[in-house]
Parts: C-alpha cells; sequence; structure tokens
C-alpha cells in the first residue's frame, strides 16, 4: 500500500510538472508568433521606407540617391557582362519662364506629367530619376548608342506633343527639352565622368538652339 501511494504521487507529480511543461511551451510558441508577425510587419514598413528614400515625391519616379544606387549597379553589371550601358540627360528647355508665366504649381504639374511620360517610354529594365529641380536623368542598360538615339529621339517627339490645357488661362501650354547622351567606354568607365559627358552633351544642345539630342 505504501508503495503503491507513493506510485501515486509520483505520478501525480510528473503529471503536474508535464501540464506545467506544457503551458509553458504554449505560451512560447504564441511569444514566437507575435514577435515573427512583428518582424514581418517590420520588415515590410523597412523596404517601404528604403523605396519611399529613392522616390521623388512630386513625380515618383528615382530621386537622386535612388538614381546613385542604380548606376552604380549598372556599372557593375556592365563591367562584368560588358554589355553596352548608356545615359541620357534630360533638362527642361526655359523651364523658369513657365513657372515664372503660370505659377510654380502649373510648373510642378509639368515636372510630374513629364515624368510619367518619360517613365512610360521606357523599358521597365531602364531606370529613370529626376536628378535635380527640371533635370531627369534615365539609365539604359544592355543599349547601344544607335539605339539609345533612337530612343531618345522617340521622347523627343512624345514631350513635344504633350499638351497642358490650361483652362483658367484659356491657354495650351507646350514645352521642350534638351538631351544629352553618352555611354560607358574602357575610356570613360566611371559614372562621374559618363554623366559629365552627357551634361557637356546636353550643355550643347542648348547652346545649338535647345530641343535637341546630342551624342558625347
Ligand atoms: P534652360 O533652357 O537653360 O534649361 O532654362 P531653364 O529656365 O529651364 O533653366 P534654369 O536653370 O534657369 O531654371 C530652372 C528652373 O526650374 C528654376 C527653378 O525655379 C525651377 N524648378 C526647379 N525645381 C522645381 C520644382 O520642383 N518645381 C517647379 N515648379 N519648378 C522647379
Ligand atoms: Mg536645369
Ligand atoms: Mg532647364
Amino acid at each position: 500500500l505504501l508503495m503503491s501511494n507513493i506510485m501515486d504521487d509520483y505520478a501525480k507529480s510528473q503529471n503536474k510538472i508535464h501540464q506545467t511543461n506544457a503551458k509553458t511551451i504554449k505560451g512560447l510558441n504564441n511569444k514566437i508568433e507575435n514577435a515573427t508577425n512583428f518582424i514581418g510587419k517590420l520588415e515590410s514598413q523597412l523596404n517601404a521606407a528604403k523605396e519611399t528614400s529613392l522616390t521623388d515625391e512630386l513625380t515618383t519616379v528615382g530621386n537622386r540617391k535612388g538614381y546613385v544606387q542604380a548606376i552604380n549597379k549598372a556599372r557593375n553589371t556592365w563591367l562584368t557582362s560588358q554589355k553596352p550601358l548608356a545615359l541620357v540627360l534630360i533638362d527642361v528647355d526655359r523651364f523658369k519662364s513657365i513657372n515664372d508665366n503660370f505659377g510654380h504649381s502649373i510648373g510642378d504639374q509639368v515636372l510630374k506629367s513629364l515624368g510619367k511620360t518619360l517613365k512610360s517610354n521606357i523599358r521597365s529594365s531602364d531606370y529613370i530619376a529626376r536628378y535635380g529641380g527640371e533635370e531627369f536623368v534615365i539609365i539604359l542598360p544592355e543599349t547601344d548608342l544607335n539605339k539609345t538615339i533612337q530612343i531618345t529621339k522617340k521622347i523627343r517627339k512624345v514631350v513635344n506633343s504633350l499638351k497642358f490645357e490650361l483652362r483658367k488661362k484659356n491657354k495650351t501650354l507646350k514645352i521642350t527639352c534638351s538631351y544629352g547622351i553618352s555611354n560607358f567606354t574602357d575610356k570613360i568607365s566611371n559614372t562621374t565622368d559618363v554623366f559629365n559627358a552627357a551634361d557637356e552633351a546636353l550643355y550643347q544642345s542648348k547652346e545649338n538652339g535647345r530641343n535637341q539630342v546630342t551624342l558625347a
């Protein structure tokens, strides 16, 4: 009898320990699940914040920071693949006079619309950013100079066909841009030099009367 009592007590205490353990495990599992969910939320928030930090608020194309990241990545690919890599700089002609004549908010609308137009006229593998005020830059991976000229001329045509209806003033506003093209070569192979070459070509477009495409 004594033996059986001892066995009974032992079984009971074991059972209790088991129950307590099961509760603890369940609690821990809950905590793990909550933590996992929380990490998932943080991850998506972090990704969204990263995306926002690389995006131009006004036009929703990339911003300067996004451009720097994208061009470094594209250059790395260019280094290993040796497939052509081109750059197009775009600057709105006489944009200051648009602001002066129609107001800053119309100017903003023009930039917004231009960003959308540019974006919809490049491939998804290309990259576009607003580099500065009324300046955009397009990265064209795996695109040779002839193709880049062809694409840029098409963009010029589309931009020149844009019409902004200003109902208040009962007027139609049109814009033109100047374009500068450069590409990565053995001689000009760092991002700053290629950018500067496109910038010089863009300056030539301005000098030669604007609304034109110039190759570096
Ligand atoms: P050019 O043909 O030589 O490029 O002449 P421009 O007037 O376009 O060039 P300039 O650099 O003299 O003027 C650029 C103007 O762009 C001045 C600035 O107020 C305006 N700008 C820059 N960023 C913004 C913006 O985000 N919104 C608006 N509305 N205007 C902007
Ligand atoms: Mg400018
Ligand atoms: Mg300008």
